[in-house]
């Protein structure tokens, strides 16, 4: 049985003795955020600009396998792409399934954006997944359709109000779904100029609804290139506020150090790439 006190990312007490190992098999993505260019990892969890490389659920458990035999300090296996879980969900289940074999202690976690989750909730508590994220940067249509260009649903293609709409729905029911299975539950939400930044609130207090347990504010990296490349991050000051104001409805987590599709470690250690 898993200690969940023991997860770095939730608990800020455990990040200094305790750390995680990302697991990249995960390359495709259901959605196309504004901010994301597709040659690197998921912005939503991970620092854009950073590649990460893919292996498959066999070789991703040999190389967790001897990381283990090698550093005794990893409490938690997350998948966080470098695309979405769900739009690979035979490898992500596959690997969820070879690790929870072999390492029954091993705390599971996922990143996604929510978009394929709902279908999946029920296997992820089978295989004690105990905690996951899912993006949600707005809870307002005509703001999500300013946040993604498309989203892949049910083989096609779906844009504007429509995706806004489909999207804002599967994620409300995918966390409600998650918190009704008892999992925890964090919601990323990028802070995006001029687009989301007057908008938190809302968010803030819509997933505290739906049952999430923790929200993780993070200054959107423009990514050059990206529709939201030319973008000024956020100053340190307004995500302080912004933090602040979010933390009268759901607890903040404030040490996220943006992860790649591959990390393995400490949150504050340097990161390198599995091979
Ligand atoms: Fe889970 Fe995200 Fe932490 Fe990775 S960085 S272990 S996906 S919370
Ligand atoms: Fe990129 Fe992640 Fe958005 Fe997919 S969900 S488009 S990988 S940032």
């Amino acid at each position: 049985m898993a200690d969940l006190s023991k997860h770095p990312c939730f608990n800020a007490d455990a990040r200094l003795r305790f750390g995680r190992i990302h697991l990249p098999v995960a390359p495709h993505c259901n959605v196309q955020c504004n901010f994301c260019d597709r040659k690197f990892s998921c912005v939503n969890e991970s620092r854009p600009g950073v590649t990460a490389s893919v292996m498959s659920p066999t070789e991703a458990l040999a190389h967790l396998k001897k990381t283990v035999s090698e550093r005794s300090d990893l409490s938690v296996m997350g998948i966080a792409g470098p695309g979405d879980p769900f739009a690979n969900v035979d490898a992500t289940l596959e690997t969820l399934r070879l690790v929870r074999n072999d390492f029954p202690d091993m705390i599971l976690c996922i990143a996604t954006n929510g978009l394929g989750l709902l279908e999946h909730v029920r296997e992820l508590a089978a295989l004690a997944v105990s905690h996951v994220t899912v993006t949600v940067s707005a809870v307002n249509e005509d703001i999500i359709q300013q946040i993604y260009a498309w989203i892949l649903f049910e083989n096609r293609i779906v844009k504007g109000i429509d995706a806004a709409r489909i999207l804002l729905e599967r994620q409300e029911a995918g966390i409600k779904a998650l918190a009704g299975n008892g999992i925890i539950v964090k919601v990323n939400t990028i802070i995006i100029p001029g687009v989301n930044d007057r908008h938190v609130d809302e968010v803030s207090v819509k997933v505290a609804q739906w049952g999430a347990d923790v929200q993780n504010c993070i200054p959107l990296l423009p990514v050059a290139g990206t529709p939201f490349g030319t973008l000024r991050q956020p100053e340190p000051s307004v995500i302080h506020a912004i933090r602040a104001a979010a933390e009268k409805r759901l607890p903040q987590m404030a040490h996220c150090s943006r992860c790649r599709a591959d990390v393995c470690g400490l949150l504050h250690e340097k990161m390198r790439s599995p091979q």
